[in-house]
């Protein structure tokens, strides 16, 4: 009998456990922890995760700043917008949604951010410090999957973990992560050979390749724990306006081999956001020197 690891509830209650902290937080400091997102244009899908990203943020006890910004933004109107958000003692995180309109330079939009602001851990000094195993700002994605496999799992030590995908946002920092709790890790992608014999090894299968229902029931270990990062919409049905969200495994046949997975959506999704605010929330206790309790989050 698989698990269903209910990314949904955990998420919710790290949303909930952040919320108290941000209230105590904002009693100790006299000011709200606050998050700042910047949208540069119209992306439809990019509007709708900024909305949920601001409805979260006020639910959890902490401010929100939101700036929407059109589509023919310059560079240098960017680039001082973040100047002067990195500067404002209101605002202990910097999100600029992604991603950015074609003549925008991401790596350099990113690079712009504080990396003490940089609750999103894009920036190359908060990568490196995941590399050399310093404190700084993970993803929230591949943080999220951490903490369901915790959950599940415990102790990670000796685990074969196979994680397919190599990109800054997921892949490379979810195998640093399992790397830090001592898994044996495998890193996966496009150029990998025979990936179902790769796959067919690991105890723990993240997979992050953004494939419809590519990895196979006949590619798990059985017992296997596997996290499905993927997000992709299937063409409509006959009926449907839209298509059905699936993730890159194929869920209804991990079933009878995994030992637990993550649905899509309500998985690993909504652990995004949750670590998002608790990012935010650390940031604004680093900010402000006042101590955030040892396992509050
Ligand atoms: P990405 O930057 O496109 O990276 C995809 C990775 O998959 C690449 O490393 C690529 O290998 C690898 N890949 C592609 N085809 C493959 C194949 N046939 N076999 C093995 N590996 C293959 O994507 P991403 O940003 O990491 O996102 C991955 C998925 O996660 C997407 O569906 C995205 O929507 C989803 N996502 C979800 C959340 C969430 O909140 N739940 C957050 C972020 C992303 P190469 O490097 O060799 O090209």
């Amino acid at each position: 009998m698989t698990d269903i690891i209910d990314g949904k509830a955990f998420a919710a209650k790290l949303r909930d456990r952040v919320g108290e902290q941000a209230a105590k937080f904002a009693r100790a400091a006299g000011r709200k922890a606050g998050l700042a997102v910047v949208l540069v244009g119209e992306d439809p899908a990019s509007q709708v995760y900024v909305r949920s990203k601001h409805k979260a943020t006020v639910a959890a006890n902490m401010e929100s700043f939101e700036y929407r910004l059109p589509a023919d933004t310059a560079a240098a109107d960017l680039l001082a917008l973040i100047e002067k958000l990195n500067a404002d003692r209101a605002v202990d995180g910097i999100l600029v949604q992604l991603p950015l309109p074609a003549h925008l330079d991401e790596q350099a939009v990113i690079a712009a951010i504080s990396p003490d602001k940089d609750v999103d851990g894009f920036h190359v000094t908060n990568a490196g410090r995941l590399a050399v195993g310093q404190s700084g700002f993970v993803p929230c994605t591949p943080l999220g999957c951490m903490m369901l496999l915790t959950d599940r799992l415990g102790d990670l030590s000796g685990l074969e973990a196979v994680v397919i995908g190599r990109s800054n946002i997921v892949g490379k920092p979810m195998a640093q992560l399992l790397l830090d709790a001592n898994a044996t890790v495998t890193i996966a992608h496009s150029r990998t050979k025979d990936l179902p014999a790769v796959v067919r090894r690991a105890d723990i299968v993240v997979a992050a390749v953004g494939r419809a229902e590519m990895v196979k029931a006949d590619w798990l270990k059985p017992g296997a724990t596997v996290i499905d990062v993927g997000i992709n919409r299937l063409p409509p049905a006959e009926g449907e306006e839209k298509g059905r969200l699936v993730g890159d495994v194929d869920y209804a046949g991990a079933q009878d081999v995994a030992g637990a997975v993550t649905p899509v959506p309500g998985g690993v999704g909504p652990m995004t956001i949750a670590v998002l605010l608790r990012n935010t929330l650390v940031a604004a206790h680093r900010a402000e020197g006042i101590d955030l309790p040892e396992g509050a989050l």
